[in-house]
């Protein structure tokens, strides 16, 4: 008999979990289009504007022309082709490192790159706020898994302490933490490895474009040297393309492409997106503007929205998430905001703990200041109706 699922929806409606697919009708940008309408768009990891660039766009279009569409084969065995060994080689200069290795998404990279750095013998320390994917492939490592409070070195170190001698272990966090927008404690986090002869793994998604003088990451951010860690992002964020990456040591590609099933058993990305991702990583090293317009954005909007009495988490990034706890008042927020010509969707468990539903708004190098008023306008509005502020 097939199930057919109806009661199970029903349970996620009765508690406002019930996630739904919205059709988009325009490309990413700050403006965004559902069901013939257009709203500012306050929802997009697309920080730089690349995503629908004319020079990003041109590079994917030329590379189709040249390459055709698909690849054709898994990397090893004849997907490789110009474009990915390119953007590799773009990768490891930009992120200062050896090399790079590119993977399908930045969730297949996380759950190819920690079964392949540990295994049943280790243990795995992660911060309790990583990412499903990171989470995910923790699971798939077989170590033992412990999880940290977030950002609490303290924990952490009392964690250390109680482990077996001589096991492996891993430290596991994000850079710029998604659902936050905070920052790990990196310098701490690297030092504490060090006593214990631990490796430290960064997510750096959000961070990549986005954080450094150079948009190098959070790394660059903290002045850590790279070669101390091993850091994997996405190409999908502020890059504004898709597929993921691992940057590191020479050795470290070599033995991943020998090792991480996540990059062995899957046909390589199109070779039209690895090109884009090249063009975007160039104006991201080429045009320091972008950054110092989003990081303006940034400000602006996170002095605003404080300035009404709103609460924020302790965000150091453009990600803008405003707290509103319950899922139920998220939800009718989200729609008033929707009402009013804003895309400012509801995030809700699972994706965050339990009472702590928020709006996340993220920001653009590419939002108007008009818009940006026009959308801290509204929240006074919603936020004051419905009694938030
Ligand atoms: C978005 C994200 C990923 C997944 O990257 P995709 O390219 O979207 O699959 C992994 N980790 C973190 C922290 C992310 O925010």
């Amino acid at each position: 008999m097939l199930r057919d699922f109806k009661q199970e929806i029903k349970d996620l409606e009765t508690l406002h979990l019930r996630r739904q697919l919205r059709i988009v009708e325009s490309p990413s940008d700050t403006t965004i289009t559902f069901e013939g309408r257009r709203f500012i768009a306050m929802a997009s990891n697309n920080y730089l504007g690349l995503a629908n660039h004319p020079t990003v766009k041109r590079a994917a279009i030329e590379a189709i022309e040249q390459w055709g569409v698909g690849a054709g084969a898994a990397r090893l065995i004849s997907g490789t082709m110009t474009p990915h060994d390119q953007l590799e080689q773009d990768l490891a200069q930009y992120k200062q490192v050896e090399a790079a290795l590119t993977f399908g998404t930045g969730y297949t990279t996380n759950l190819g790159l920690i079964p392949a750095l540990i295994d049943r013998n280790g243990l795995i320390l992660a911060d309790r706020y990583c990412h499903a994917s990171l989470i995910e492939a923790c699971r798939l490592a077989k170590a033992t898994l412990r999880v940290f409070h977030h950002n609490d070195v303290e924990h952490l170190q009392t964690l250390l302490k109680k482990r077996e001698k001589a096991r492996p272990i891993l430290i596991v966090t994000e850079g710029v933490f998604s659902m936050d927008g905070d920052l790990a404690p990196l310098p701490d986090l690297l030092t504490l490895c060090r006593q214990h002869e631990a490796t430290l793994v960064i997510d750096d998604a959000h961070g990549t474009g986005v954080m450094g003088k150079n948009g190098r990451g959070t790394i660059e951010h903290f002045g850590l040297n790279p070669r101390d860690v091993i850091q994997m992002g996405t190409l999908s964020k502020a890059i504004g393309t898709g597929g993921g990456y691992v940057a590191g040591t020479a050795a470290l590609k070599d033995y991943l492409l020998n090792t991480a099933k996540a990059f062995i058993y899957t046909t390589a990305q199109p070779p039209a997106i690895a090109a884009a991702a090249s063009a975007a990583i160039r104006i991201i090293q080429h045009e320091p503007a972008r950054r110092e317009k989003l990081w303006k954005n940034r400000d602006t909007l996170h002095t605003a929205l404080t300035g009404l009495g709103f609460q924020l988490t302790e965000t150091q990034s453009p990600i803008l998430p405003i707290i509103v706890k319950s899922s139920e008042t998220a939800l009718k927020m989200s729609q008033a905001l929707y009402d009013a010509g804003i895309y400012a969707p509801a995030i809700r468990p699972p994706t965050v703990p339990k009472n702590s539903s928020r709006l996340r708004l993220t920001v653009s190098s590419e939002h108007t200041e008009e818009q940006l008023e026009t959308v801290v306008t509204a929240f006074w509005k919603t936020g004051k109706k419905m009694a938030v502020i």
